[in-house]
């Protein structure tokens, strides 16, 4: 079992107290990695890459172990110009953080603030409503539909006080995407001076001929901004390394804003990622023919599931005590899935694309679940 966080420890009258802001959220809970008592775990819980580490990647790291007492690159500069070069963008406009979940939250803190409102769609990645809660910002959720982001009730939900639009694309968890043509849409309807955010981070996994990342509205104009990550296709989440490209005076924004040694050393590891051949062409085959057959599978035993352009599968078991008793199964099978109340959809559970052997552990025991239920 891993340790528990602490929780709910008011402090004493005449100890330090912390500004009020943060007691709005819950400490992230992210993926489990441990079942107590089972021999092999099946970690498909955080939406990491199927295929572990780039080879390039590890033994870059393997190299980096005896520099340990550098301080690393501040500013990011071989990284920089090496998603530069792979991307075809320039790295003047890119900044790096500790993790894309870094950025997000200096956007947040640079551009929100309290009185002002961030506005997320209603199962959007729940980073935003985080830091913005504890930035002081009014976070406001717009409902969806089938669950996917509704452009236009995201426009009316905009007023005087909107600051920040966040929208992940495609979204975790549901899978959905929002065509290109709606991303325009929405940035034309969106006041000039509200910022809007595109979190591309499973951009590598979609094949859609209406997706975009959003790069070129980033050079369109001074107020949108795309974050990308080497978590996910990369196989890199244990290095945190993502990446943000933005209009000039925003990445000014970010360097103020960042530590000076925000992105530690393991920036090689992504630099090595980067060059390794064949490895995300390979990686998003493998993910659309294995999530096919995933969704297939337990479409056939009787589930819904979400169609998904990202790594992962969001599968409705109908209410959330059935959820839970899935997830308590799949548990003691060794298979760890991601409960999805924090989320507002009980009913689900969020099960990420691993190899061919795992996702089909993964079924069987969904399968042995529902025999039983
Ligand atoms: C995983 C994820 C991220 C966070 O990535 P890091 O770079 O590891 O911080 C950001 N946005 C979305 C939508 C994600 O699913």
């Amino acid at each position: 079992m891993s340790t528990p966080l602490s929780q709910n420890a008011a402090p004493q009258a005449g100890a330090p107290q912390a500004r009020s802001a943060i007691f709005t959220v819950s400490p992230y809970v992210g993926g489990e990695s441990k079942v107590a008592g089972a021999n092999r775990v099946i970690k498909l819980s955080s939406n990491e890459g199927a295929f572990g580490p780039p080879p390039g990647a590890i033994k870059a790291m393997a190299a980096l172990a005896t520099q340990l007492h550098r301080y690393p690159d501040g500013g990011s500069s071989a990284l920089r110009a090496a998603i530069g070069q792979h991307f075809g963008l320039d790295p003047a406009r890119i900044v790096c953080g500790n993790g894309s979940d870094e950025l997000i939250a200096l956007l947040i803190q640079s551009y929100g603030g309290p009185g002002s409102e961030l506005i997320m769609s209603a199962h959007g990645f729940l980073m935003y409503e985080i830091s913005g809660k504890l930035a002081g910002m009014t976070v406001r959720k717009v409902p969806e539909r089938n669950l996917t982001a509704d452009i236009d009730a995201m426009l009316a939900a905009v007023g005087p006080a909107t600051r920040l639009v966040f929208l992940a694309n495609p979204n975790n968890p549901t899978g959905s995407l929002v065509p290109h043509a709606d991303i325009v849409r929405l940035r034309a309807g969106l006041p000039s001076d509200v910022l809007l955010v595109l979190d591309a981070a499973y951009a590598e996994y979609v094949d859609d001929a209406n997706y975009d990342p959003g790069i070129g509205l980033v050079d369109a104009g001074s107020n949108t901004v795309m974050t990308r990550t080497f978590s996910k296709i990369f196989g890199l989440g244990g290095a945190r390394l993502g990446w943000a490209y933005a209009p000039a005076p925003i990445i000014d924004v970010l360097n103020r804003a960042r530590g000076p040694f925000n992105v530690n050393a393991t920036a090689v590891a992504a630099i090595a990622a980067l060059a390794e051949p064949g490895w995300v062409a390979h990686n998003r085959a493998h993910n659309q023919q294995a999530r096919a057959a995933l969704t297939a599978r337990l479409s056939q035993a009787g589930l819904k599931v979400y169609p998904s352009h990202g790594n992962f599968i969001l599968v409705d078991f109908g209410t959330a005590a059935r959820a839970d008793a899935a997830d308590t199964h799949l548990r003691a099978r060794g298979v760890i899935v991601r409960a999805m109340a924090a989320y507002d959809l009980a009913r689900c559970l969020r099960i990420t694309i691993g190899t061919d052997e795992e996702c089909g552990l993964a079924a069987e025991a969904v399968e042995d679940f529902l025999g039983h239920g």
